[in-house]
């Protein structure tokens, strides 16, 4: 252990009000929210990676709340409240961001999402079109469109899909640039007087009458009177009782693609397989659901098996009878549970824990990490 000096205790950690874990979407959306709020609150997050390292600086960049099949499969095991609850918190959590960090430094753009479907999945495609009314009147009052989903199988030619025999566009979903947004989040949380510490690991918490103690790898011991758990995939290495558990994810992207047709979100297997644009690359992630033991880890790497099942995907369906060159893949972990709804509760008096953001953390991020701050308060 290097000891910390005395200037090191007085200029970095000497009364710290609140401590946040962790500066994905969820930290910093809750530091950005306490400084507004309470501008001379003395805020530090730690952070165990040289940048933000969980999913945050790591996801697809979707902008969206939930295709036909997703949301049909919520159903079966949710009430309609809950579900489309879930959904009205997911389109709000994205209004919020994108009010927060500006379309343009976000790169949002709107082309909207498409779920696909194979010829031997009609039957799955038929249920989702007899339901589709439905879910649109029910979204209609969230996203203000009247028909927020509709087939769009006139444009499987325009995009030069094979082995496609059908797609459903969501009009309301839109994409943006992850590492713009964390950076973006990042600049604003620092603007407003956040401090953030990088390449410190905290291994343990806990609370007392005097406030917060916390443990860090390299042998410090941090106070402050209260603190927020922001770690989502990670949170059961700080916090073993909770029911958030760990989720990779494996992602690929091409090298750029003269004249690439495909322009969009793009959503198949229940949002387990996804792919979009990223200029004129394709990005294409998921696939977990095929080798759930493999992947229920909190280890980032990649895997021979997701790699080829993707290659597969990539090279017979999506850019078939081209010879594409990936040039990159990388993992993110992600925090999931039995119900997709996040955890933010206390913990204790003075500890708060926000986690367990799923797959659609972009849009439910903001809302989380505000609700966590408003327990702090
Ligand atoms: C590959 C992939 C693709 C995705 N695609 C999308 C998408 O297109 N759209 C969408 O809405 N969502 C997507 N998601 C989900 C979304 O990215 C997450 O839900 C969201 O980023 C979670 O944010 P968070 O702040 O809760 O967690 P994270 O971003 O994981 O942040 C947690 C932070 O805590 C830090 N940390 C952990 N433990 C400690 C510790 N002990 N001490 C200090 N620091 C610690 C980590 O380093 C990390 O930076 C995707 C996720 C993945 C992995």
């Amino acid at each position: 252990m290097i000891q910390r000096s005395y200037w090191e205790w007085d200029t970095w950690f000497r009364d710290t009000d609140i401590i946040i874990v962790g500066s994905g979407i969820v930290g910093l959306s809750a530091a950005i929210f306490l400084k507004t709020h309470v501008n001379n609150l003395r805020v530090t997050i730690l952070e165990n990676g040289v940048l933000p390292s969980g999913a945050s600086t790591r996801n697809a960049g979707f902008a969206c709340f939930g295709s036909v099949t997703e949301l049909l499969d919520d159903l079966a095991q949710n009430s309609e409240n809950e579900v489309f609850d879930l959904i009205q918190k997911r389109w709000r959590g994205l209004q919020n961001l994108r009010q927060l960090a500006g379309d343009t430094a976000l790169k949002y753009e709107a082309h909207g999402s498409y779920e696909m479907f194979k010829p031997d999945e009609n039957a799955t495609f038929d249920e989702c079109m007899a339901q589709i009314n439905f879910l649109n009147k029910k979204i209609a009052p969230i996203t203000g469109e009247k028909e927020t989903f509709v087939l769009a199988d006139e444009q499987i030619p325009t995009f030069a899909f094979s082995g496609i025999s059908h797609l459903i566009l969501n009009r309301s979903e839109g994409q943006l640039h992850t590492g713009q947004m964390m950076k973006t989040l990042l600049g604003i949380a620092r603007e407003k007087g956040v401090q953030i510490l990088n390449g410190i690991k905290v291994e343990s918490i806990t609370d007392s009458s005097t406030g917060v103690l916390i443990h860090t790898k390299n042998g410090w011991e941090i106070k402050a009177q209260k603190a927020l758990v922001a770690t989502n995939g990670f949170t059961r290495r700080l916090l073993p009782d909770l029911r958030v558990m760990p989720a990779r994810n494996q992602v690929l992207i091409t090298q750029t693609i003269e004249n690439l047709p495909i322009k969009g979100c793009f959503h198949y297997d229940k949002g387990y397989v996804y792919f979009r644009n990223v200029g004129k690359r394709i990005l294409l992630g998921g696939g977990r659901n095929r080798y759930q033991q493999q992947e229920s880890t909190d280890q980032f790497g990649i895997t021979q098996n997701i790699q080829d099942y993707l290659k597969k995907m990539l090279r017979e369906h999506i850019l078939p009878n081209q010879n594409v060159e990936i040039e990159r893949w990388w993992s993110g972990i992600l925090g999931i549970g039995e119900r997709k709804s996040p955890i933010v509760r206390h913990i204790s008096e003075n500890i708060v824990v926000a986690a367990r953001l799923g797959g659609m953390g972009v849009a439910i991020g903001t809302l989380t990490g505000e609700q966590g701050a408003r327990l702090l308060l």
